[in-house]
């Protein structure tokens, strides 16, 4: 056994706090974050101190604690640690809080001067509370404020059902014994459904689904597969969403495409295979139809398979149709959104989408050019002042599209940008106007994917301050 030297450790413990009867000295905004941590454990709260925060003496006058207002003393606090499970002191003053600390240690009651570990016999963690859930973060009071730090960070990854999990779990549990009495059996059961689709649909709270998940696992079946549709934004991955980010470290197999670059992917689940789905010089790699069959024949192989899209699937990601072909085959699945080239683009140049002084719409359009090589659009809705027109897919007719938003009514010089590689670090953006543009873009050699922004909040653009 080693021993630790330069620092105290501590011991985890978990205690039960109904109805114990729990001393805070001190009423200001130190014992009233305390007080907060303590008043849902259902403790009784005596609070010894002249005065309380405005907060505090709400919840003395509702009867959630009980004031005792004194000038405290060492011998107040003695004379009531009788039947008493915790104190806690929080006076601001250190040598009074040294002394109440010492009385309470030679009773043998657990005491927490606040700040002070050194003559602490306990330590309050910064926690984390998700219904049963409890992750505590504990410096053992050596830093507290990276505890909370850390805490944070923990937080971030925590899902938000995380208490209807728990509580699904819990409901489940005696019923499971029966049904498997060998522990190793229930465990593989449990194993199988939080590494399955059962999490996510008892944490969204679908609890009839869930329960239907554990009887098919329960019967010994293979967890059942499904898709998740995911979003995974422009290309900055600071961009994902947690919900994205989080369906990337569960998924078995990842189907992308050329929107998705290496950074974005670095996010996978490391051993997740990797299917490339996407266009290679001007040629489908797999067509639309067989990413559907693919993506059907995975899931029903029990695979949990993430089809992540760039930007959002809803928008000129065909995503519509893969959601059609996966209702046609009863395969389940889940949408996550993500932020569109348009949003990310926009933001990371410096141009708003929207004016109150001149741009009370945004229309977000395709540039692609149907199979003959011309593009068909309706121009009469398009080439308006007071909005601001979106192309996505427009670098290579982006020519023809000037040419056209001109010869339906807007000048010359009306403003137009063109963001290529938007919110990566390659990020280039060039603005100019409708005459000037093609050239523009020529010029300097750009490529796709580039997005297109038409109309005078152009005029508006504020170059951000480089990010760091
Ligand atoms: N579903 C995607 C769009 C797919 S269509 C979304 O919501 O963003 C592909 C087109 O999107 C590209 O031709 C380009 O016009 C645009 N695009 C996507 N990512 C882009 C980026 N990082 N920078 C510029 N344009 C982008």
């Amino acid at each position: 056994m080693q021993r630790s030297s330069s620092h105290t450790t501590w011991f985890p413990i978990v205690l039960r706090m109904d109805g114990a009867r729990v001393l805070v000295i001190g009423g200001g905004n130190v014992a009233a974050n305390k007080i907060q941590l303590l008043v849902p454990t259902g403790a009784k709260i005596e609070v010894l101190s002249q005065n309380l925060t405005p907060e505090l003496q709400r919840l003395a006058e509702d009867g959630t604690i009980h004031h005792v207002a004194i000038d405290v003393t060492p011998q107040d606090v003695a004379a009531r640690l009788v039947g008493c499970r915790l104190v806690y002191v929080a006076t601001n003053d250190a040598t009074l809080n040294r002394d109440i600390a010492s009385v309470c240690q030679a009773q043998n009651v657990p005491v927490c001067a606040v700040d002070d570990p050194g003559i602490s016999s306990f330590i309050t963690p910064a926690l984390s509370i998700r219904g049963a859930v409890q992750v505590a973060v504990s410096t053992g009071g050596a830093a507290p404020v990276l505890a909370r730090r850390l805490r944070a960070r923990i937080e971030e990854v925590l899902p938000a059902g995380l208490h209807r999990l728990v509580e699904f779990m819990q409901d489940k549990r005696l019923p499971l014994r029966e049904k498997l009495p060998a522990s190793s059996d229930r465990r593989q059961v449990w194993e199988r459904f939080l590494d399955g689709r059962g999490q996510h649909l008892a944490l969204k709270g679908e609890t009839q689904a869930a329960a239907e998940e554990l009887d098919h696992l329960t019967q010994g079946h293979t967890p059942q597969g499904e898709v998740w549709l995911v979003g995974a934004g422009p290309g900055d991955p600071d961009l994902l969403t947690l919900a994205a980010l989080r369906l990337m470290q569960d998924a078995d197999t990842v189907l992308y495409d050329n929107l998705i670059g290496p950074d974005i992917l670095n996010y996978v689940r490391r051993d997740a295979e990797r299917v490339f789905v996407g266009k290679q010089r001007n040629r489908h790699t797999l067509p639309q139809e067989g990413i559907n069959e693919e993506l059907i024949r995975r899931a029903k192989a029990g695979e949990r398979v993430l089809r992540l899209k760039g930007g959002d699937p809803f928008i000129f990601g065909r995503g519509g149709e893969e959601m059609e072909a996966l209702v046609a085959a009863g395969v389940p699945f889940r949408i996550v959104p993500g932020i569109s080239a348009a949003n990310g683009c926009a933001a990371y140049a410096g141009i708003p989408l929207t004016h109150r002084d001149c741009a009370q719409a945004c229309l977000f359009i395709t540039g692609h050019a149907r199979a003959d090589g011309t593009l068909e659009l309706a121009w009469d809705r398009i080439a308006l002042r007071g909005q601001t027109v979106v192309i996505y897919m427009g670098l290579s007719m982006l020519p023809d599209l000037c040419a056209q938003l001109q010869a339906h009514g807007l000048p010359a010089d009306w403003p137009a940008a063109l963001v290529e590689r938007g919110t990566s670090p390659e990020q280039r953006v060039f603005t100019g106007s409708l005459a000037s543009l093609p050239d523009i873009a020529r010029g300097n050699g750009v490529t796709s994917p580039a997005l297109l922004i038409v109309g005078e909040v152009v005029r508006h653009r504020v170059v951000p301050v480089p990010r760091t």
